[in-house]
């Protein structure tokens, strides 16, 4: 069997994140602060630990608390960060995602909690995708979602006609995708597409 054209980006092993003694926090830390601690708001590098927040770093000098959460999703979270990250995980890995159901069994946490989860991470990527003009090198493919009829193949039916597309780098990497609802994939919808998604 050939290998996957797609090479694993570098990155933490989920098991390295499941695995650190503190939820998961200490690769959040490394990713906001790599040279150590900075304040978002005066750039001093001394902090104190606060007690009255979970994760909160008190700035020595102007006093400001952040956190390795603070303007993400996890922010004001109660839960594991453990329980985000396999929440990313599911999310992401299943190719037709997940529902809030399987999301519940899976994590151990209630309905309500892991429809709240879903919601949230749902939003989060769809905003990025909402931001992400296309540029440089793009593959872009027809397609159709749902719909399926019995007795019925092929296009047609009563399916959803969408445009599927990739940003790689010039090794065919894939760096951005795109999935987007179209009136139909006749060459005018098709440019009028392009022009709302790809970077003039
Ligand atoms: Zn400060």
């Amino acid at each position: 069997m050939p290998m996957n054209r797609i090479q694993p980006q570098l990155g933490l092993p989920l098991a390295a994140l499941l695995h650190d003694d503190g939820d998961g926090e200490a690769a959040l830390i490394e990713a906001r602060w790599p040279n150590g601690f900075i304040c978002d708001r005066c750039q001093c590098t001394r902090y104190s630990p606060t007690h009255n927040g979970r994760r909160l770093r008190q700035c020595k000098d102007c006093g400001y608390q952040s956190s390795s959460i603070v303007g993400t999703v996890m922010e004001h979270t109660k839960l594991p960060l453990t329980t985000w990250f396999l929440a990313i995980y599911f999310l992401t890995q299943s190719k037709s995602g997940i529902s809030a159901l399987a999301l519940k069994r899976h994590l151990g946490v209630s309905y309500p909690t892991a429809w709240l989860i879903r919601h949230k991470l749902m939003q989060v990527m769809f905003d990025r995708e909402q931001g992400s003009l296309l540029s440089s090198r793009i593959e872009i493919d027809d397609a159709f979602l749902g719909g399926e009829q019995p007795g019925r193949h092929g296009r047609g039916g009563n399916k959803v006609p969408f445009v599927a597309a990739v940003e790689t780098d010039l090794k065919g990497r894939p760096r951005v995708v795109r999935f987007d609802r179209v009136e139909k994939h006749s060459v005018a919808a098709i440019q009028r597409w392009a022009g709302s998604a790809i970077a003039s």
